[in-house]
């Protein structure tokens, strides 16, 4: 078996850390759009050298970039059983590029936005040492790190509005490449812990007790 999983989700969704899971349950390598970037920077190459330029001043890399990138990425042996393309692609434009490859699997963890907001929220970073934290944590806004004696913030875009527009952003691009994906796709209940949600996609998927063997 195959698996060439799209894994989807908002911001908060613990996307990330379902996709570790799932990595190492079925043995294929989980990547998303900003690690491919870092690791060919971290080469060396020309396209490497080439996006670093883009990157720097704060630019985006291209649709045709990201898609190239991400061929030269499927053709690594490690791929041969599968893959998990953690957040791409995130819109239609990115969905139009990527036409080298037919993946097997949609994997949708949703959470409503009230959720999302109460995870995300409240982040607070020191202004000094860079470190984070939560305010459910007992942490407050002009108080001090403790590692450094710095004061606590909110980074502008940590703040319930642009929490709430990046959701709203979220919702709308990839609903497209959810209908695009509709025969392969599958919605997963994120609300809840790790273990919880990891469950639904062990069973979605027919993986681990839920699988045929
Ligand atoms: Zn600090």
């Amino acid at each position: 078996m195959i698996y060439k999983i799209l894994l989807m989700g908002p911001q908060g969704s613990g996307k990330g850390t379902q996709a570790e899971l799932m990595a190492r349950e079925l043995g294929i390598p989980t990547f998303g759009m900003g690690q491919l970037i870092r690791d060919e920077i971290a080469t060396g190459s020309e396209l490497g050298k080439k996006l670093y330029d883009i990157i720097l001043p704060g630019n985006l890399v291209s649709d045709v970039d990201a898609a190239n990138l991400l061929k030269l990425r499927l053709v690594k042996p490690d791929t041969a059983r599968g893959y998990i393309l953690d957040g791409y692609p995130r819109n239609i434009a990115q969905y139009n590029q990527f036409t080298f490859d037919i993946p097997t699997h949609a994997i949708v963890i949703d959470i409503p936005r009230e959720e999302s907001l109460k995870r995300l929220g409240g982040r607070l970073t020191c202004r000094v040492c860079n470190k984070v934290g939560a305010m459910k944590d007992g942490l407050k806004i002009g108080e001090r790190c403790a590692a450094c004696g710095g004061e606590w913030y909110q980074r502008a875009d940590d703040t319930p509005d642009a929490i709430a527009r990046r959701l709203e952003i979220y919702k709308n691009d990839t609903q497209a490449v959810i209908e695009k994906y509709s025969q392969i796709v599958l919605r997963v209940d994120g609300v809840g812990t790790i273990e919880e949600v990891w469950d639904r996609i062990k069973k979605v998927l027919k993986i681990g007790k839920y699988g045929a063997c």
